[in-house]
């Protein structure tokens, strides 16, 4: 499989803008499919819209010598280095206020990275910000309107979803270790609320190869996932067979643009 993506033309020296909200969110949305792309020779490129400065932490000595936003900035270049993203670009918008705060100014970052990079391809959150989270519907707001002022020019515009049941049996796959946990929740969100509320996918891309790199990635934000993390727990092949499709679904934004991501996707295999 490690050769396959070579023989993806489609894919090489093209550019994809992945636009999320915090630190994390590339590397637990879709961190496969970005080192996939990556691996392919596409030119990556992650606009991420705060630092995730208002968030639970994992450890406080890790932030014992610097601010929290600073420390997940870090974490978050440390991650992309991992998945091989060429580009990143944070921007300071307040955490925890994402679908309020600079709206027009979101929305112009968005256009302007567009711009700037023309990319074949545009990822975010889909409508239910993975698990409702409303820093991650303002970035799929934004993101859409962004993408949608280019008209007919716009690039393809994808939304990435994290199928309902997967992240509980990714905790009791943890549990099945006999590892110890503080507490069976992602970040203080239940693990039943993560896909509650997607619209269904329509293609998922195969990333089992590509799965120790996204956990490696994860590992990075080490002020949010712990050694008592469920991802940091469980056993590579269960990894690969919980986290080794990414699920994605093609927005509804005029484009006449050819699809670029598909050509990594398959059909959703039927439960
Ligand atoms: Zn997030």
């Amino acid at each position: 499989m490690a050769d396959a993506q070579i023989e993806l033309p489609g894919i090489s020296s093209r550019t994809i803008l992945a636009v999320f909200a915090h630190p994390d969110d590339e590397s637990l949305a879709c961190g496969g499919t970005l080192a996939r792309l990556a691996d392919a020779g596409a030119r990556v490129v992650l606009l991420c819209a705060s630092r995730g400065e208002c968030g639970s932490v994992s450890d406080q000595s890790l932030i014992a010598t610097s601010e929290l936003g600073r420390v997940r900035s870090d974490e978050l270049l440390e991650a992309a280095r991992t998945l091989g993203i060429a580009e990143v670009i944070i921007y300071d918008h307040p955490d925890g206020d994402l679908r309020w705060a600079d709206v027009p100014q979101l929305h112009d970052e968005i256009v302007a990275a567009i711009r700037r990079y023309q990319p074949n391809g545009v990822i975010t959150f889909a409508e239910d910000g993975l698990y409702w989270h409303l820093d991650h519907i303002g970035v799929h707001e934004r993101t859409f309107t962004a993408v949608r002022s280019f008209g007919a020019d716009a690039p393809p515009l994808y939304y990435v979803t994290i199928p309902k049941g997967v992240m509980r049996d990714v905790v009791d796959a943890a549990l099945a270790t006999g590892a110890a946990f503080e507490n069976t929740s992602f970040w203080g969100i239940e693990a039943e609320a993560f896909g509650q509320a997607a619209t269904p996918s329509t293609f998922v891309v195969d990333v089992r190869e590509w799965v120790p790199r996204k956990l490696a990635a994860l590992g990075c934000h080490r002020t949010q996932i712990g050694p008592n993390h469920p991802f940091a727990c469980i056993d590579e092949v269960q990894a690969r067979r919980l986290l080794g499709l990414e699920h994605f679904r093609r927005a509804p934004t005029e484009s006449r643009w050819e699809s670029i991501i598909e050509q990594l996707g398959q059909q959703v295999p039927s439960s």
